[in-house]
């Protein structure tokens, strides 16, 4: 029973920079949030000993009853928060969710149409190297070169003439919200079954600031950790039980094994934060932020030196920071907010002219300041800062003290300091 920092120093010093680094910058890679310290505290428990395979009530190993009552619990929670009949709380990520519910929906070598990788798709959805562009047959839609917003013509075009087996609905890098009605309108014309990847906005869909997919789509699958701030991991919703069977039995045996007990508990921790009033707040700010940064980043000066902002504005959690029309590309960018304390991430704009490893531009996210408590004057001062990193020229110490100052006012985790 010794503890880490004397048993593995090594490890420990990884942690502790980690959680350094975390304190002293600002968070702004928009697929990332600070889960609470009761999520990491149930993360961190003896239900990682636990061997659970099958589901509550139906396992294939003995000793299950307490497991079984927190994953009845994080079932029911996540059920009542999206308003599904039927959840799936096992899968370890959400790439795992997706493989469970492709397989669940269609097989092998049937055709799936997603969003393109390049105009803000992931890659479960079809991308070249992952299953699902290996073992289906994808045909991608894309986003509307002038106006940055999903092609819905384009979309029914290609649903008509491919008649797709699964039309999927979700992205990674899309800054406005679906027309789930409009997705389900076409699936069932052509006789698709929609399924709908919220992994980036089911917290803004918990909070009731971001319309709900459930109702709408065959399967809903997201992440725990983005928005929804609980720990790494994925789930599987459905409006109903049609394809509970199906689903269930994708996930164990089709592609796991044993469950990750602890990560459960913990994602039914995170369950119950996000039906509090407090995390509604929480949601409120990281939508405002994120408005606020594209407003001021679609400012004269911006534009001036070259910043633009992917359909003008947002209405979630993050902005698409266009720099075609800059002298600094998407890795030079992001090195830049990097040195002055920023972490974002570079990303392709739809038709970008750079490479994929360099890109013409950034995702900026708010979640995990917005955790962290940034208010709209917080996020104003945020916006400026980087507005500033990425003119021609730029004081770089400056910039460096105005980043402390943000992250000093807002204290993370004051409570994990040895
Ligand atoms: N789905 C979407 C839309 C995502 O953006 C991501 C992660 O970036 C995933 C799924 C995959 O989640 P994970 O990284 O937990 O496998």
């Amino acid at each position: 029973n010794t503890p880490l920092h004397e048993l593995d120093p090594e490890i420990a010093a990884a942690v502790d920079a980690e959680l350094n680094r975390q304190q002293t910058t600002l968070e702004m890679i928009a697929s990332e949030n600070f889960a609470p310290l009761a999520v990491m505290e149930a993360q961190g428990t003896v239900l990682t000993n636990k061997y659970a395979e099958g589901y509550p009530g139906r396992r294939y190993y003995g000793g299950c009853e307490h497991v079984d009552v927190a994953e009845q619990i994080a079932i029911d929670r996540v059920k009542e928060l999206f308003g599904a009949e039927y959840a799936n709380v096992q899968p370890h990520s959400g790439a795992s969710a997706n493989q469970a519910a492709l397989f669940a929906l269609a097989q092998p070598g049937d055709t799936i149409l997603g969003l393109d990788l390049a105009h803000g798709g992931h890659l479960t959805h079809g991308m070249r190297l992952n299953f699902s562009g290996k073992q289906f047959d994808v045909v991608a839609y894309h986003v509307d070169a002038e106006t940055g917003l999903v092609d819905m013509a384009e979309l029914e075009r290609l649903a008509k003439e491919h008649r797709p087996k699964v039309i999927i609905a979700g992205w990674s890098a899309y800054p406005r919200e679906l027309d789930f009605a409009e997705f389900r309108r076409i699936a069932d014309e052509v006789g698709a079954y929609l399924w709908v990847d919220m992994a980036h906005f089911a917290g803004l869909v918990a909070a009731g600031l971001h319309a709900n997919p459930v109702p709408y789509a065959d399967v809903v699958t997201s992440t725990t950790h983005k928005t929804l701030g609980g720990p790494r991991g994925g789930i599987i919703l459905a409006r109903n039980k049609d394809f509970a069977k199906k689903l269930n039995s994708a996930v164990f045996p089709g592609f796991q094994g044993g469950p990750l007990e602890h990560v459960i508990a913990a994602k039914a921790v995170s369950f119950k934060v996000a039906a509090s009033e407090d995390f509604k707040e929480r949601q409120r700010r990281t939508v405002e932020g994120a408005r606020i940064l594209a407003e001021r980043l679609t400012a004269a000066d911006a534009r001036e030196v070259g910043v633009n902002v992917l359909s003008g504005g947002t209405d979630v959690h993050l902005i698409l920071v266009d720099l075609r029309d800059s002298e600094l590309d998407g890795q030079q960018a992001e090195d830049r907010l990097h040195e002055v304390g920023i972490t974002v991430n570079r990303n392709a704009v739809p038709n970008d002219p750079r490479p994929p490893m360099v890109t013409s531009g950034l995702r900026i996210g708010t979640p995990a300041l917005a955790t962290r408590g940034f208010t709209a004057e917080d996020f104003t001062e945020v916006a400026d800062v980087i507005a500033e990193t990425l003119k021609p020229s730029y004081d770089g110490e400056a910039l460096k003290a105005r980043v402390k100052a943000l992250a000093d006012k807002h204290p993370l985790y004051p409570g994990l300091n040895k």
